[in-house]
């Protein structure tokens, strides 16, 4: 096994942690009530729906772009996500008054385009598939010196969304347990790092959907592999993790306790009972934890348990449906 602490040391997760806030504020920890009392334990919420772009990804690409040397952050910065990622990039180069270029293929719907034109980037359609985008950003790092910001296999990302780490151990000093959206491995391998280098014992708890959950069949697998798409409540868990991953694969092999894949109805119902019972709208990656911590509430009993909800960009059309479904399925209506 490989030194986790050689891959990224410390120190960086607290630079991090002075670097960002120029540009991306604290959220807030609630703690759910009801939540609580169905395991019987103590249940937090950490709420990474608030950042502007409504998603935790602000954090790394605020850290990787303040850490550029000044002569990159001049020429500028692009990105082949038009996920959340993508709009954190749109995001940190807007308030930074820095040239952004996200690069697209022509099948991403309207409403995405949309967005990130609102956050002022540039939008290059070009190719097929969101594989042919990627060779876009090449192009554009070897023509116009632009840097492409990754969206987990790296440093500085990792340790930017470490930094949700650091403020759970001021917020919550006894927690116990940590629940993980996991895709790509940036937002665990970070919050893990931060968590184990102050207590090695709190249980990091990474949760997938069951359809195509790509790091979780890596970790079974030894080393990454690739699997097929398939459609999700939790789209934001969607794409592979690569095959010549470099950190997450690793820091997410080291730091994760658990993994648990939940179902389409169990997110489903997690989003309803998030809206039923904390008025709070959320995609459905990050209702991937209510979820899990539903499926085996009898392990958290009397734990200080968090909860990171990662994000809220949801189409209001899904939310229409999935509160349609859920009121149908607990017999409110
Ligand atoms: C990106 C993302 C995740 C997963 O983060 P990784 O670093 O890829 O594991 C979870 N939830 C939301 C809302 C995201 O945008």
């Amino acid at each position: 096994m490989i030194d986790v602490n050689c891959l990224i040391p410390s120190h960086l997760i607290w630079e991090a942690r002075k670097r960002i806030y120029q540009v991306v504020q604290r959220t807030p920890l609630i703690k759910s009530h009801y939540l609580s009392s169905l395991v019987n334990g103590n249940v937090y919420l950490k709420l990474e729906n608030t950042h502007p772009i409504s998603a935790f990804k602000i954090r790394g690409a605020a850290n990787k772009i303040l850490g550029l040397p000044f002569d990159e952050q001049q020429k500028g910065v692009t990105t082949f996500s038009t996920g959340n990622h993508g709009l954190a990039v749109a995001y940190i180069a807007k308030q930074l008054g820095m040239k952004a270029v996200i690069c697209m293929s022509p099948r991403v719907p309207k409403a995405k385009i949309d967005r990130i034109n609102e956050l002022g980037a540039k939008i290059e359609i070009y190719g097929k598939s969101q594989d042919d985008a990627k060779v876009r950003c090449e192009q554009l790092r070897d023509e116009e010196g632009l840097t492409i910001i990754p969206p987990f296999d790296d440093k500085a990302i990792i340790c930017g969304q470490a930094t949700i780490g650091t403020e759970l151990i001021e917020d919550l000093p006894t927690i116990d347990t940590a629940i993980v959206p996991l895709s790509g491995g940036g937002l665990l391998a970070g919050i893990g790092l931060a968590l184990k280098s102050y207590n090695n014992a709190i249980d990091i708890v990474g949760t997938s959907m069951e359809r195509g959950a790509v790091m979780h069949e890596s970790l079974k697998a030894g080393k990454p592999i690739e699997l097929e798409e398939e459609e999700t409540l939790a789209d934001s868990l969607l794409g592979g993790i690569g095959l010549s991953n470099q950190y997450t694969f690793p820091l997410v092999r080291a730091m994760i306790d658990q993994t648990e894949l939940v179902s389409e109805e169990a997110i489903l119902n997690a989003m309803g009972l998030l809206i039923d019972k904390h008025r709070l709208i959320v995609e459905g990656a990050a209702a991937t934890g209510v979820a899990a911590l539903l499926k085996e509430k009898q392990k958290y009993e009397k734990k200080n348990v968090v909860i990171i909800i990662s994000g809220s960009n949801v189409d209001i059309t899904v939310v229409y449906d999935v509160m349609k479904a859920y009121l149908n399925q607990n017999r409110m209506v």
